[in-house]
């Protein structure tokens, strides 16, 4: 039989967060593999494109969109938010203040952004720093939180240790395909 031609799916995936709490380690770890230590502020908006054969028949395209580190601003330019088709919204489990924030980050994409039915966009909330042992946030809050919020789940992470990183990616994916 004659082989099917497989459909090609492109999602824009912004990532959100505070500064430092490990965006930007999320998308180079994930997309290409890659950790360091060293430090180096996002200026301005990066993107990595990950191609993923999902199905026998569908390959899904991400497209991440990284911004810079601007400390407590839910700012973004309305090009950074347009046609978004989900969101992760990442904290840093050793810092009380990054998961906070992360409140007004979750009302900000909802307000700014919206599916094709009026809805929210499925987002993920990411505890990253998972690996550290200073936990600044208990798993109750974060769950409560997460469902008060309307986030689709939340995951414990460490990007440092590649732990839970396709998972999440994989669980977003999944809503995504079947809102699509
Ligand atoms: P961004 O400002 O949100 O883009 O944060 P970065 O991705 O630049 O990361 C900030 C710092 O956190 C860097 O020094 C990373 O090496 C570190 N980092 C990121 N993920 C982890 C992790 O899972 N565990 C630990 N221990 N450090 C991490
Ligand atoms: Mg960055």
């Amino acid at each position: 039989s004659l082989p099917k031609s497989s459909t090609e799916h492109l999602f824009k995936v912004i990532v959100i967060g505070q500064f430092r709490v490990g965006k930007t380690s999320f998308i180079q770890r994930y997309v290409n593999g890659l950790f360091t230590e060293n430090y180096k502020a996002t200026v301005g908006v990066d993107f990595a494109m990950k191609t993923i054969k999902w199905t026998e028949n569908d390959i899904v395209r991400l497209q991440f969109w990284d911004i810079q580190g601007q400390e407590d601003t839910t700012k973004m330019t309305r090009a950074f938010y347009k046609n978004a088709a989900a969101c992760l919204i990442i904290f840093d489990m050793t810092s009380e203040r990054s998961f906070e924030f992360c409140k007004e980050l979750k009302e900000a994409v909802d307000s700014e952004v919206c599916d094709k039915y009026e809805m929210p966009i499925p987002c993920i909330l990411l505890a990253n720093k998972c690996d550290l042992k200073e936990w600044a946030v208990t798993r109750e809050r974060v769950d409560q939180f997460c469902s008060e919020c309307n986030f689709l789940c939340w995951k414990e992470i460490s990007v440092k240790r590649n732990e839970q990183l396709e998972e999440s990616v994989g669980c977003l994916i999944e809503v995504v395909m079947e809102r699509s």
